[in-house]
């Protein structure tokens, strides 16, 4: 049971013409794309990439990408895709410590990639045209002997992805094909199949929450919608014309398309039918106003390391366990320890994950594997707890957690209260060390243009919705938060803007 049909292979002899991917104006059909990753694969194939080598790919949302994601699958490659936004010495060391063959860019990022010229490691183009064909600049699509697979191991590495690194350094998290349907498969029982869904991409594809949605497309047949980058009225747009039902989002991206469809005095169309909202924690007030307005906000909580959603909340619950990221999906084992034993529902604890979903681990660590499973369970090293019925409810981060006077203060329930506030746009909230209490929360915020609230009526704001030991001891205005290419606030990031 470990092999399946090629996913993709499949999708173009059963719809050859169905949309397979739109991008900016070109659609590919199932079949194009299955003829156009079979010629990118035969052409990296005369670079020497075989079975098993490792790939770097640093490219921005596009055709290109596609192609060559599933043309490494028919070479049996492995895919390391680069995030877009890290520093040529990140890059490098990322490029390093993955041992890669070859470095693959899209022609935006052909000259970032030259200069990191690192000998071992040769750079070479996928070029687009304008008929959308992808190609490897200057190496003749010769029909090469190369045989490309129709099979696909469940068991083998599809890719090896750096977590984005929101805490210490990052590793290479092994994602396995047999993750990815397994995932797939989770999702769909979870959230339902439809022949004719569309679902939009506008998350990164070197993040898990992008890469998944391709997956989901050839394992389910059905079409994606792939935007180059977040843009809160082009993706309105998107969902108003181009048939989206499923878009997945974190929690900022949904603020601002909510925020563009009232300037336009717009609602969305019925055939959405689910807004996946995960990544990180989910402002109550979001909620509220979505569940106001009938948009289907479905919460979910994962992991590069548990290959996107783990858990999820089911369309049935969104409003009944609101503030809930839901219930394990099928494959999914999950338990909170504390203090080494099972949690009882209520209390706070642990997050673990175990089943088909979860990485082996991370590759070229195997001390860092060795420390994450403890009898084969991942410590995800996210806080939350159970209720009666068995829903979770994530906290925050273990190494975000603010102890203040012994007590556990989470930094996102402060930034949600502070969020609801009418003058506020964005906030961070962290802890500053503290001689009297050990660690006390502050926050950083944004304004909302054009207002000019004052700290203290936005501490008496929160004075008034927290408990004491969780109130807020300063804040400070800021242009901008830290947040990583995944949209995710880095609070170790918030620490240093800390006035010393
Ligand atoms: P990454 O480390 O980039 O793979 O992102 C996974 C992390 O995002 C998790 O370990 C959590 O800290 C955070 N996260 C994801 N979903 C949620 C959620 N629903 N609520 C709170 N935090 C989340
Ligand atoms: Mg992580």
């Amino acid at each position: 049971a470990r092999w399946l049909p090629d996913w993709l292979q499949r999708c173009a002899e059963n719809t050859p013409d169905h949309l397979a991917v739109k991008c900016g104006a070109v659609r590919w059909s199932f079949a194009d794309l299955d003829q156009r990753a079979n010629r990118l694969a035969r052409q990296i194939a005369t670079l020497g990439v075989q079975e098993g080598s490792r790939v770097a790919l640093l490219a921005t949302n596009g055709l290109p990408y596609v192609a060559c994601v599933h043309a490494l699958t028919r070479l049996g490659a492995i895919l390391v895709p680069l995030n877009t936004r890290l520093t040529p010495q990140e890059l490098c060391w990322q490029l390093q410590d993955v041992k890669a063959m070859l470095l693959l860019s899209d022609s935006r990022y052909a000259s970032l990639a030259d200069e990191l010229q690192l000998p071992d490691i040769p750079h070479t183009t996928l070029i687009a045209d304008v008929a959308g064909n992808v190609s490897l600049e200057a190496i003749p699509v010769a029909e090469s002997e190369c045989s490309l697979r129709s099979l696909i191991d469940l068991n083998a590495t599809q890719v090896i992805m750096y977590t984005s690194g929101t805490t210490g350094h990052p590793k290479g998290v092994i994602i396995t094909y047999g993750m990815q349907w397994w995932n797939a498969i989770g999702s769909a029982l979870n959230l339902g199949h439809q022949p004719d869904d569309c679902w939009l991409a506008c998350m990164p594809l070197f993040h898990i929450g992008g890469l998944s949605i391709l997956m989901r497309s050839v394992i389910y047949n059905i079409s994606v919608v792939l935007h180059e980058r977040f843009e809160a009225e082009a993706i309105n747009r998107a969902i108003s014309e181009d048939g989206v039902t499923i878009i997945s989002v974190v929690a900022v991206m949904l603020q601002r398309m909510l925020a563009a469809l009232d300037a336009d005095h717009k609602q969305y169309p019925t055939v959405l039918r689910c807004v996946l909202l995960g990544g990180g924690p989910a402002p109550r007030p979001l909620l509220e106003d979505c569940a106001r307005r009938a948009i289907p906000v479905v919460q979910t909580y994962g992991l590069t390391e548990s290959c996107s959603q783990a858990v999820t909340l089911s369309p049935a619950d969104a409003l009944r366990k609101l503030g809930s990221a839901g219930r394990p999906l099928p494959p999914v084992q999950l338990r909170i320890m504390r203090d080494q034993q099972p949690a009882q529902p209520g209390e706070e604890g642990v997050i673990y994950l175990k089943g088909p979903t979860i990485t082996p681990g991370y590759a070229e660590r195997p001390e860092a594997t060795t420390q994450a499973f403890h009898d084969g369970w991942l410590s995800t090293g996210d806080m939350g707890y159970l209720d009666a019925e068995g829903y979770l409810y994530v906290l925050d981060r273990r190494s975000d957690l603010i102890i203040s006077g012994g007590e556990n203060v989470y930094p996102a329930e402060i930034e949600a209260i502070l969020l609801a506030h009418p003058d506020v746009e964005e906030v961070g909230v962290c802890g500053r060390a503290d001689v009297q209490w050990g660690q006390v929360p502050v926050a950083f915020i944004r304004q909302r243009t054009g207002s000019d609230v004052q700290a203290a009526s936005l501490l008496a704001y929160a004075a008034e919705r927290l408990a004491r030991y969780k109130h807020p001891k300063a804040i400070y205005f800021v242009e901008h938060l830290p947040r990583n290419s995944a949209g995710k606030l880095v609070r170790r990031e918030l620490i240093k803007l800390l006035p010393v």
